[in-house]
């Protein structure tokens, strides 16, 4: 039997009347419930007789949360809203996106997870360990909601450029799905934040008294597949083959293969390996407004060879390939990678893990980002190393030396991790950098003339593309829907 979409909300306010809507964060209003409201859902002096629009209240809480000093109170504030007044949550992050993503998204989602422990107030998403192994189905069905339209999972192993954090990683999924109705107006009742929990190899956390998760070191290999397969089965068989896993977080060693297993058989992307490399590449075709060239006219070297750098390497090179009709194996030339050991040259091909391989190119090792700048000559820097300070002046300077406009990306994560700063790059460039980083960084004065920096972060793709996956009924991910994307 279907109802009208108004008699909806009045069955469920009638579900949650009274004491209990006013503690549901779903249907809570606060002061904003009308007279006639509290009349008929039994709130009559419940509330102060004050009625208080939706506006007055978000001008209130902005006020308060502008006077917290530490960025991690106004994520504990803003969580608790969450918890409480979900639609206010909503309300004041749209309003105030530019000064709010910082803190219920990175840098500051970073600091919470290290500290979710203690942080930790009410649960938010669902917790799936390896104690729920062999009963997920059931762990699935205890979520009140029921129709689920994409979950954000991660298993906590590389948080940001943080390393394990293990269940902590929970920050993570909650706050890109809050993006998701913020940025991509997805219904929050169709967003489900999962943590998978193998245990930590963090000792910190392992001897942390408040840690949250399985006190034990991470499971691999066979247990940790089969948790994995579990999960992703159930999620098919209780949500239907359209609902769309986005993988967040995981280390390089599992994402790749998580990836290329489950693209097959479901609707999942890897926002780190994808989304990343999508909205970088729009950022590149941006950046060649001002720079000049076709993408084909430039020459890209990344510190970093994981998810984010060698997926950003390879959607280029398609990208390339697609507007020259050189083969990808060609097109993949113009790009060359630097890992903890150095440049990525063939005669490392035989040590190498599998997704750095296409990057060996023929060249004489090189040990230091430095030498490979020197050598290479790029015209595109990209920072996915997750270690800060490493756009040294030398470097911004050597790129300056020989381009005009240098293109420098700090794609690492959190703040303290970006490769370099955005004054650093503008200063050591003579402002002469095309520069953008993963987290924000504050205009910079150089000379005279304000430089604002921009910011490459996959927030700026994935709740667009996931919406699209949602509404076209999408039931796989294709790299052309990404270079779309990009576009
Ligand atoms: P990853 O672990 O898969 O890759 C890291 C890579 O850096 C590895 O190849 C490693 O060998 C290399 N590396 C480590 N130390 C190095 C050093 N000192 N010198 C040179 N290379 C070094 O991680 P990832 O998923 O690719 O993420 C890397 C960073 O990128 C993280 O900080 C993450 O937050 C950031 N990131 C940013 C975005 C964004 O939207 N801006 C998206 C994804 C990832």
């Amino acid at each position: 039997m279907l109802f009208p979409f108004s008699d909806f909300i009045f069955l469920c306010f009638f579900f949650y009347s009274g004491y209990s809507l006013l503690r549901d964060p779903h249907h809570n209003k606060g002061l904003a419930f009308t007279d006639k409201e509290r009349a008929a859902h039994y709130l009559r002096g419940l509330l102060p007789p004050a009625v208080v629009s939706q506006e007055l209240q978000v001008k209130k809480l902005m006020h308060i949360i502008r006077q917290y000093q530490v960025p991690l109170q106004k994520y504990m504030a803003m969580m608790d809203l969450q918890e409480s007044n979900e639609k206010l949550f909503y309300k004041l992050l749209i309003d105030n996106v530019e000064e709010m993503l910082p803190i219920v998204y990175t840098p500051t989602v970073g600091e919470a997870c290290q500290k979710y422990g203690s942080i930790f107030g009410r649960p938010q998403g669902l917790y799936i360990s390896l104690k729920e192994k062999g009963c997920i189905h059931e762990v699935l069905r205890n979520w009140p909601e029921k129709n689920i339209e994409v979950i954000v999972v991660t298993d906590g192993e590389r948080i940001l450029g943080l390393g394990d954090l293990g269940c902590q990683g929970m920050g993570i999924p909650v706050g890109k799905l809050a993006l998701y109705t913020a940025l991509g107006g997805v219904r929050p009742s169709a967003c489900l934040p999962v943590t998978i929990d193998v245990g930590t190899n963090n000792e910190n956390l392992l001897n942390d008294e408040y840690y949250i998760g399985l006190r034990q070191r991470r499971a691999t290999g066979q247990e940790y597949a089969e948790l994995l397969h579990e999960f992703m089965s159930a999620v098919k068989q209780t949500y239907g083959e359209k609902v769309l896993i986005q993988f967040e977080d995981f280390a390089n060693h599992n994402a790749f293969d998580l990836l290329a297993k489950y693209s097959a058989t479901h609707l999942v992307f890897n926002d780190d390996i994808q989304g990343t490399a999508s909205v970088v590449l729009a950022g590149l075709v941006a950046a060649l407004k001002v720079v000049g060239g076709t993408l084909a006219d430039h020459t890209f070297l990344f510190l970093g060879a994981g998810e984010a750098g060698t997926g950003i390497a390879e959607l280029i090179a398609l990208e390339i390939s697609k507007q020259t009709n050189m083969p990808v194996e060609e097109t993949r030339k113009k790009v060359w990678l630097v890992d903890s050991k150095g440049l990525i040259v063939s005669s490392r091909r035989e040590s190498l893990q599998h997704f750095k391989k296409p990057w060996a190119h023929e060249h004489e090792p090189v040990k230091t980002l430095l030498d490979a700048v020197n050598d290479i000559k790029p015209t595109v820097l990209i920072g996915t190393s997750g270690v800060g300070k490493t756009f040294t002046k030398e470097v911004i300077e050597a790129m300056a030396s020989f381009n005009e406009k240098p293109i420098i990306l700090s794609l690492s994560n959190p703040t303290s991790q970006s490769e370099c700063t955005a004054e650093e790059a503008y200063t050591w460039s003579q402002g002469r950098a095309i520069f953008a980083s993963g987290s924000p960084f504050a205009p910079f004065e150089y000379e005279g003339k304000t430089f604002m920096p921009g910011q490459a972060n996959n927030a700026y793709i994935f709740p667009g593309l996931g919406l699209g996956l949602i509404m076209s009924g999408a039931i796989r991910v294709h790299d052309d829907m990404l270079l779309a994307a990009c576009e």
